[in-house]
């Protein structure tokens, strides 16, 4: 029987980053509680496979009204939240990774130090190099 009210974790958000997380965690054993803010969808949600409908995504992505979709742009100090479209985020179960379009350019050294092209350390985050 699962164990939704104590997992050993808590995982948010069902893309691929979580649900291979999750996958990983359940092959060794742990309980996982996935928390997925969208919906299922399956093959009859995308019909009728209208090209057009689909080409810029916004079949997709969140509703303004939904979401409230406000970016702070970090690297100004007096920047306020503005609205923005969140063209790169899809909420439903499988996430964005339902629509990428499987481009997989091949990394190169400077993906690898990422913290070579920062200013200094970003504020609320750990970031390490590959090693
Ligand atoms: C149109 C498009 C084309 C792309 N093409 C490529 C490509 O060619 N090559 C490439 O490498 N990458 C591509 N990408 C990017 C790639 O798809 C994403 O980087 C990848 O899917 C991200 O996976 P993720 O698990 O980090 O996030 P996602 O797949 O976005 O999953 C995050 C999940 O978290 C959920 N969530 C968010 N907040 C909450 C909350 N508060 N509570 C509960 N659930 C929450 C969301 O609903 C979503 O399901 C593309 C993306 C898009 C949208």
């Amino acid at each position: 029987m699962p164990q939704f009210d104590n997992p050993d974790f808590l995982i948010i958000g069902a893309g691929a980053g979580g649900s291979t997380a999750a996958r990983v965690l359940t092959e060794r054993g742990f309980t996982v509680t996935i928390f997925e803010r969208g919906g299922p969808s399956n093959a009859e949600d995308f019909i009728p496979l209208d090209e057009l409908h689909f080409l810029d995504h916004k079949a997709l992505i969140p509703l303004k009204e939904d979401d409230p979709q406000l970016y702070v742009d970090t690297a100004k100090p007096d920047a306020q939240p503005q609205e923005q479209e969140r063209w790169w985020i899809t909420n439903m179960v499988g996430g964005s990774t339902n629509q990428w379009e499987a481009n997989l350019p091949r990394y190169v050294d400077s993906d690898m130090a990422v913290t070579r092209y920062l200013d200094g350390p970003v504020a609320g985050a750990d970031m390490i190099n590959w090693p």
